[in-house]
């Protein structure tokens, strides 16, 4: 029997594991990339920004040295060693997936592709040379780019995306985000742990909007303790350039007009789909705005047709992307699945670290389902304050019958910690469950073990 022929466009985190598994189960597979192998998540997103936050925070644990009783006398930051850094770690992986691709037997193709029907795709290489390739399926995994939203000079010269900010060999003296979401705190964090003086302006009531709010509230305490200035409510409306080079963004908040003045702006409002130029319409595929429709399996309205990650516009991240990666695949390849709603773990790399998954207690209290909480502190988890690092929540949020529907982390390690939860959530644990389950001591997990218990009030160390 002839192998069922896959394309996969785009080379992210959604396209590279879509790749690996069709050839795992046995398709002869192509990729197509249009820029580098790893996608945003590699080159221009998770991995970069995160080895920006290592350095950031190292940074920042420098002045942070006493309370262990280590004096450091005369450490500098180097910017370029940062970006050194930086980019070590995205060759390595880099490499690693291209290597991946290599033993899996998989084609790459480097050039930008369209659909010309729904089993063929168009290939323009650097070259200038335009193939066609023929699929029995074909998977779209072409991710997001930022959106830029109509401001009065936004292309300045200083106005820049998330994607220059990242290759910054230098700290800009003052900073103003635009947009305080994940993408916008992060930077925020970096940024101010690098010595900017940074100004987050933010349109809607709350920064990190999808998150708790409680968790959110207590985040703003030490983002504004660590000197991030941040204007809720507020509008950015115009840019301007001074004759000094300074950039002005004039903007409108709550008690009126105001303008930052800083070096460099960073817009991060968010991201729309990279869809343009697939040629969708031709290939009478539907789409909105937001993305790509696609059904359960992550199949388009054309059967054999996938999309994934990003550019259905579900879950702006890279796990949801390889997760559902394999989930189209296997639909594909005639694997079946059981279906059931996933808990998608979320991490906002910032100082505490922030995580998150399940339902929030505003989503709680709006869809009217009765619930229990609980919280603990990291302040009274014995390896947080070893660490020197006892700032912080976790709060579990359960039906009244103790299965748990929601967990919020903000403090040590959060990004790590909250795959416990995940678990819990996924497999519907309750109380009970958990509370029988020994957790090592003295360990940063303890502080879950400890929430959950709160849950019915038997919680040793909660006051
Ligand atoms: P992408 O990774 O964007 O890959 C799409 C690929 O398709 C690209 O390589 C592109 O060049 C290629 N392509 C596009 N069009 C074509 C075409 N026509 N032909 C051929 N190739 C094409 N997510 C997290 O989970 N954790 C994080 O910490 C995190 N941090 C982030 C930080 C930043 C600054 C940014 C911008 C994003 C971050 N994300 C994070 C989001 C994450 O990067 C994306 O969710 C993820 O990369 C989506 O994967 P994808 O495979 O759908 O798309």
């Amino acid at each position: 029997m002839t192998a069922k022929k896959m394309i996969v466009i785009g080379g992210g985190p959604g396209g590279y594991v879509a790749a690996i598994r069709g050839a795992q189960l046995g398709a002869s597979v192509t990729v197509i990339e249009s820029n580098k192998i790893g996608g945003t998540c590699l080159n221009d997103g998770c991995i970069p920004t995160k080895a920006l936050y290592k350095s950031a925070s190292l940074y920042h644990a420098m002045t942070e040295t006493a309370q262990f009783g280590i004096h450091v006398d005369g450490f500098r930051l180097d910017m370029a060693g940062v970006q050194g850094h930086k980019q070590q770690v995205v060759g390595t992986l880099v490499d690693g997936v291209a290597a991946l691709l290599k033993a899996n037997r998989i084609d790459v193709i480097s050039g930008k592709a369209h659909l010309m029907s729904n089993r063929q795709v168009a290939v323009s290489t650097p070259e200038g040379e335009t193939t066609v390739l023929s699929a029995d399926g074909i998977v779209i995994a072409t991710g997001s780019e930022p959106m830029m939203p109509p401001i009065e000079g936004i292309d300045l010269e200083g106005v820049v995306t998330s994607e220059q900010i990242l290759k910054f060999d230098f700290v800009p003296k003052k900073l103003t985000i635009i947009g305080g979401g994940v993408i916008g705190m992060e930077f925020a964090g970096i940024f101010n742990a690098f010595g900017s003086e940074v100004t987050v302006v933010e349109f809607a009531d709350q920064i990190l909007g999808q998150l708790d709010a409680e968790i959110v509230k207590r985040y703003a305490v030490q983002a504004k303790k660590q000197g991030i200035a941040i204007h809720k409510q507020t509008k950015a409306k115009q840019i301007r350039k001074l004759e000094n080079q300074a950039l002005v963004c004039t903007c409108e908040g709550k008690k009126g007009d105001f303008d930052i003045e800083s070096d460099q702006i960073l817009v991060s409002v968010g991201r729309i789909p990279r869809i343009r130029a697939l040629n969708l319409d031709e290939a009478e595929i539907k789409y909105s705005l937001k993305g790509i429709e696609v059904t359960e399996h992550f199949e388009t309205n054309q059967a054999g047709i996938y999309a994934i990650g990003d550019c259905n516009g579900k879950t702006m991240l890279a796990h949801a992307a390889s997760h559902q990666a394999i989930e189209a695949v296997d639909h594909f390849m005639g694997v079946s699945h059981e279906h059931s709603a996933t808990p998608i773990p979320s991490c906002v790399f910032v100082n505490p670290e922030i995580a998150s998954v399940g339902l929030t207690e505003e989503a709680l209290k709006e869809s009217g389902i009765a619930y229990l909480k609980s919280k603990f502190m990291f302040g009274a988890n014995g390896k947080a304050l070893t660490m020197g690092e006892g700032e912080g929540i976790l709060k579990v949020l359960s039906d009244k019958d103790g299965v748990l529907l929601g967990v919020h982390i903000m403090g040590p390690h959060a990004s790590d910690l909250i795959h416990e939860a995940t678990l819990a959530l996924h497999q519907a644990l309750d109380v009970n469950a958990i509370k029988g389950m020994i957790h090592a001591h003295p360990t940063l997990s303890e502080a879950f073990h400890e929430a959950v218990l709160g849950l019915k009030g038997e919680a040793i160390h909660l006051a």
